[in-house]
């Protein structure tokens, strides 16, 4: 059997173009992707789509959206040798985390791909990126796919997937990977960057995980928060775990009253991971009476986890694991790559 990749197409500005009645931007007929970018007929292996019904503009996506997409690969995993997921770009790191996770021992490319501008537009990014996308899914080294995980590639950049986050709502470079090098970039060559790579292989059996826990929440802090935020969130019903966005490198008021609740949460059986506001650098919470203060209080480091990763991590751990303290063990190790202890 020759070479096949998969295209999902689940929605986002890629896969639109103009009316020429009026003017307005309109998903086209997927099907028809080859008509729209006809490079892809050069390609010398089978190029399958899937359209997502109803198409869904990402800011719409919810997990049940994630789940839907893991079973999709799996149903599809033995018959394609990769898989290219056109999504809208505003929440793809989501998407992209969410997966990472879901999606264990992968040993088949899962690249996202999007764009800022539809496809059916002259001066689109869609048409390279797609076309890079589908050339990266498809590459081979020693007879094994290059990418064996879930990645972002995004304006000539291919990152891995649970890093990323979307920067910039107008560039073309909308995305960066701030705590972990690009995973390949494309240039006249497409470089990868195998030690990375390589590191990501496993040769178990594709394992999926469905089951998703959405009772989480991010709170960031700022100066002047106000100790009723506080009580009004850990009072919330079934709340599991928070994500705090601190200051710096995990830093948080040192205040009587803030600290208090934050006890109170943990005693609770509430988890707080601790990631930093900064978009990039980690938290280490012994470096400033701030962060020790909270690592007293339970606080469990998020090391450099983005919140896109932290918040799916959490999602996917509270589905999987019954017990708070499994939960908590399986934080402190990264188990997709998603974050790096030095
Ligand atoms: N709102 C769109 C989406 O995320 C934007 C895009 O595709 O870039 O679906």
């Amino acid at each position: 059997m020759g070479k096949a990749i998969l295209i999902i197409y689940t929605g986002g500005t890629i896969g639109m173009k103009q009316d020429p009645e009026t003017g307005t931007l309109v998903p086209f007929n997927f099907r028809q992707i080859k008509d729209e970018v006809p490079e892809l007929k050069k390609f010398k292996f089978r190029i399958d789509t899937i359209s997502f019904n109803p198409l869904i503009d990402s800011s719409d996506i919810q997990p049940d959206f994630w789940v839907k997409l893991v079973l999709l690969i799996k149903e599809n995993y033995d018959d394609y040798d990769g898989f290219v997921i056109l999504h809208g770009t505003d929440t793809m790191s989501y998407t992209a985390s969410a997966l990472s996770f879901m999606l264990q021992n992968l040993s088949k490319p899962v690249i996202l791909t999007g764009s800022q501008l539809p496809i059916g537009i002259l001066r689109t990014d869609g048409r390279e990126n797609l076309i890079s996308a589908i050339e990266i899914a498809a590459e081979n080294k020693n007879d094994t796919p290059m990418v064996q995980e879930v990645c972002v590639f995004f304006q000539n950049m291919l990152f891995r997937g649970n890093r990323t986050i979307k920067y910039n709502a107008e560039n073309f470079n909308a995305f960066r990977s701030e705590n972990f090098p690009p995973l390949a970039e494309a240039g006249i060559t497409i470089r990868y960057n195998f030690t990375e790579l390589s590191k990501r292989y496993s040769s178990d059996r594709l394992g999926i995980y469905t089951k998703l826990d959405t009772n989480v929440l991010v709170l960031k802090l700022f100066p002047g928060i106000q100790s009723q935020v506080l009580d009004g969130i850990f009072a919330i019903d079934g709340l599991k775990a928070v994500v705090l966005e601190t200051f710096g490198t995990g830093n948080a008021s040192t205040g009587e009253w803030f600290i208090k609740r934050i006890k109170e949460a943990v005693n609770k059986g509430i988890i707080i991971l601790n990631v930093t506001q900064c978009p990039a650098g980690r938290v280490e919470m012994d470096l400033y009476d701030t962060g020790v203060q909270l690592k007293k209080a339970g606080v469990i480091s998020g090391y450099d986890l983005t919140v896109e990763a932290a918040i799916t991590k959490l999602m996917y751990l509270l589905g999987r694991y019954n017990s708070i303290n499994e939960v908590k063990k399986m934080l402190d190790k990264p188990i997709s790559g998603e974050f790096s202890l030095e």
